[in-house]
């Protein structure tokens, strides 16, 4: 049948093939690039011979440049949620009060996680649209004078509503209060892509994943240590066995470890810390910057909402967006899956189909993020989801006056 236009069928119907690349824009697990995956598909090393030690012992010194750091940076084969742990169990005692600031689900899950170790959270609230309130740490911080309080933990980029915290503030409010609590942050979807600066901000535990920024598969965790958070080890009481982290750093100071690294997540990893060196930190930072904000001016001109309202605390990895009142996040993004051959991210927690996320982190050019914003125009209009026309041009707009 030879048709001049389409009927529906034609231009919708499913098949069972769906051409082209799948575009993967959750806010991680993000695209890993072809020049990674080659270096990952290699020989396995011997973790306990000559060359691996050689390896590794460079290894770690390339990974400090990524947190800017010149202290220990541990790696555990684990996923992030495991240096959360390790975290914990490395510095706190059964009982110790920690402030947490619960910006959204990340933040709420490290909380459960330190109440089920047996710590004493102490929650600082906020309405999940902006980032940890500085303020109310400080208020708490002043109010402790017998420094009941062990750690101040908080989420730098927060993946479930794309806010991000800033953690230079929160430590100048430590300082201010003169408190001795040990900074940890997590910087799961951040690291590699958004600016961290270990030593300048004088965190005590930042931990970070492979499979965000760092473009890479699941299955390498960081945690970058300070000297402070080094002594607490000797005096915590919380059991630890394969967290410990000074079995890691014994072993790490001749290149090996306590048990088998993932050594080919190494390969990739070499691999990936050299494409964000030859591109430069701050071109990679920038460029997050622009498709974040070209993200931004898409949704803003659907006449849709962003979840974080406060401007300083937008995230440059992921934006979530709101879909009005009476419609599915959820449809809306199964119909992109299925129409446009897109995933992205869902909402967690109380956000459950009320916001859908855009990740934009990684290995992203600008091509594909009008790619990932076409697409999301395509499934609004097909949904049914009120807007207004126009979004991708605006972020066309947008890239072609900030090359
Ligand atoms: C992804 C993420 C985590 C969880 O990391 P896993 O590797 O899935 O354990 C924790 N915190 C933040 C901010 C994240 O984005």
């Amino acid at each position: 049948m030879a048709s001049q236009s389409p009927t529906p069928q034609h231009a919708a119907k499913p098949s069972g093939r769906q051409p082209g690349r799948h575009f993967l824009h959750i806010p991680g697990p993000t695209n890993v690039p072809d020049r990674v995956l080659r270096a990952i598909d290699n020989a396995i090393l011997d973790q306990r011979g000559p060359a691996f030690g050689k390896f590794s012992l460079a290894l770690q010194e390339k990974v400090r440049r990524v947190f800017k750091t010149t202290q220990p940076v541990i790696m555990f084969p684990s996923s992030g949620s495991g240096a959360w742990e390790a975290a914990l169990v490395n510095t706190l005692s059964p009982g110790d009060a920690v402030l947490m600031c619960r910006v959204g689900w990340f933040a709420t899950l490290w909380y459960e996680m330190a109440r089920r170790l047996g710590l004493e959270p102490i929650l600082i609230e906020t309405d999940w649209r902006r980032g940890a309130d500085v303020e109310a740490i400080a208020e708490q911080l002043r109010r402790d004078g017998a420094h009941r309080i062990k750690a101040v933990c908080m989420v730098h980029n927060e993946t479930s509503t794309g806010v991000t915290s800033r953690v230079d503030e929160v430590r100048a409010a430590m300082d201010a209060a003169g408190h001795p609590a040990l900074l940890m942050v997590d910087t799961i979807s951040s690291l590699a892509s958004i600016d961290y600066r270990h030593d300048e901000w004088k965190v005590d535990v930042c931990i970070g994943g492979s499979q965000k920024g760092l473009m890479l598969p699941a299955g390498l965790s960081f945690t970058a240590v300070s000297a402070k958070a080094l002594a607490a080890q000797k005096t915590a009481r919380l059991p630890r066995a394969y967290w410990d982290w000074q079995a890691m750093l014994d072993n790490n100071a001749t290149g090996y470890f306590p048990y088998t690294p993932a050594t080919n997540l190494f390969y990739g990893l070499d691999v990936a810390i050299d494409m964000l060196e030859e591109e430069g930190l701050d071109n990679v930072f920038a460029r997050h910057d622009r498709h974040a904000e070209a993200t931004r001016r898409a949704v803003r001109a659907w006449g849709l909402e962003t979840q974080c309202a406060e401007p300083r605390h937008y995230s440059s990895t992921v934006t979530a967006v709101r879909v009005p009142d009476g419609h599915s996040a959820d449809a809306l993004r199964a119909s992109i899956l299925e129409r446009s051959n897109m995933s992205l991210g869902n909402g967690l927690g109380p956000l459950k189909d009320k916001v859908f996320r855009i990740g934009h982190l990684g290995d992203l050019g600008d091509l594909q993020m009008i790619g990932v914003l076409g697409g999301v125009e395509i499934g609004l209009r097909q949904c049914g989801i009120p807007h207004k026309p126009g979004g991708v041009q605006a972020a066309v707009d947008f890239l072609a006056g900030n090359a």
